[in-house]
């Protein structure tokens, strides 16, 4: 058992809606992270003291808005390992998605030839798998699944199998949003990196919960959202190593990401404004530094100790009720935010109403991983995620809630 208090909670303050609301349960930060007053100060204080559009203009204001992006993505470049000189291979964009539509569209069919193989997880989030299912298509490559075991585990032997000399890039999600495991990227990389290919990153789920290292997972591309880990909403994130971000073509195109135009023909930015046609979300890049800042000033390693602590309480209460189906793996200490379950007998639709009903905040539905449910043979379930900022109380609330879904609906 954790000696982590999960009682008291000195996080809830920090952050105005949960402060307002202490009758909410708010258990669905894998969807989005409730935000702190330090990055809604720091939106507001943007558009209050520093508004104006970044990069091109020449006064002073301009100047701190280009300062303030600029400033953001060495903080993001040494947050994620990729060192402070790597701030020009830091990219933004609006979110995960399109991360990953920017790799998919513009890297990929600069590799992928006829009978080349793209692999990835069958727990990717559909922003993970889409874009693949496209460029194989147009590329006449196949896109291959590594599968997981009972526990929701790739297996060093089906990663052996899947991943080969024809696998021309591995993509895969650090953490499941289904199931919260931490997938092997590490191990993914190497096997494929030995044959020559490259290992893209779907890191929405991981950056809320993990200290994340580029450099030692030794991936070429990682992408996230700022909106997960307590930043604004419509702030993406792509990293890529610089030799591959330079080399290929943009994704988008216009304004903010040439060098000069001709009547026929554009001479590109370097990387990273290659990548960032039109204006940026300058107010929403700054408010990202500032919930970087506001991670640094708690620490991964308390943020996971107490995250840990409240799965293993959120698991253990949810073992006591019968009428649970548990998706994903029994131990908790194998999951990072992400609890998902059904109730035997009643739609998460349902469920999720009536927790609803008693102002305990979950998601119900096919959490965007339809072929994953498809494969653990069900549509849809329900998903409890936390975030350090929750507590037992939340829990309780929800467990109390889920004790009257099955008096209503006689399940078990
Ligand atoms: N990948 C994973 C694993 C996710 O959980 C999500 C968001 N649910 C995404 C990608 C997409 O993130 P966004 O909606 O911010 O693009």
């Amino acid at each position: 058992m954790s000696s982590i208090d999960i009682v008291a909670n000195p996080y809830k303050k920090d952050f105005p809606l949960l402060d307002t609301m202490p009758d909410l349960a708010f258990l669905d930060s894998a969807a989005t992270a409730q935000r702190p007053q330090k990055v809604l100060d720091a939106l507001d204080s943007f558009y209050k003291t520093m508004n104006a559009n970044p990069l091109r203009g020449l006064y002073e204001l301009s100047l701190q808005a280009t300062e303030g992006i600029n400033n953001a993505r060495k903080h993001i470049a040494s947050f994620i390992g990729a060192g402070p000189d790597a701030a020009c291979d830091i990219v933004f964009n609006r979110n995960t998605s399109e991360s990953l539509n920017l790799v998919a569209k513009a890297f990929a069919p600069t590799v992928l030839e006829e009978g080349d193989e793209v692999c990835i997880t069958i727990m990717e989030h559909h922003s993970n798998m889409i874009p693949w299912q496209q460029v194989c298509k147009e590329r006449g490559a196949k896109l291959v699944y590594m599968y997981c075991d009972t526990n929701g585990l790739i297996t060093e032997e089906e990663m052996q199998t899947k991943i080969g000399p024809k696998t021309k890039i591995v993509a895969a999600g650090h953490v499941s949003n289904v199931l919260g495991v931490i997938n092997p990227i590490k191990r993914m990389g190497e096997l494929v990196h030995a044959n020559g290919g490259y290992l893209v990153v779907d890191g929405a789920q991981s950056i809320p919960h993990l200290a994340v290292d580029v450099r030692e997972l030794d991936c070429d591309f990682f992408a996230f959202s700022a909106h997960k880990i307590f930043g604004p909403f419509g702030v993406g994130v792509l990293w890529g190593k610089h030799e591959l971000l330079d080399a290929m073509p943009p994704f988008l195109t216009g304004g903010e990401m040439i060098e000069s135009v001709s009547e026929q023909d554009a001479v590109w930015s370097p990387v990273p404004e290659k990548f960032e046609a039109g204006t940026q979300d300058a107010a929403g890049i700054f408010a990202t530094n500032a919930a970087l800042d506001y991670v640094e000033s708690i620490g991964y390693e308390a943020m996971e100790a107490r995250e840990a602590a409240l799965m293993e309480y959120l698991a253990r209460e949810m073992g006591k009720l019968d009428f649970i189906e548990v998706v994903g793996p029994d131990d908790p200490a194998l999951r990072r935010g992400a609890f998902s379950f059904n109730v035997k007998g009643v739609h998460p639709h349902d469920v999720s109403g009536i927790l609803s009903g008693e102002n305990v905040a979950i998601r119900a539905g096919h959490h965007c991983a339809q072929p994953l449910l498809l494969f653990l043979g069900m549509h849809t379930c329900c998903r409890a995620s936390i975030a350090f900022y929750n507590d037992t109380n939340d829990i309780d609330r929800l467990i109390e809630a889920l004790e009257l879904v099955g008096r209503m609906f006689n399940a078990g």
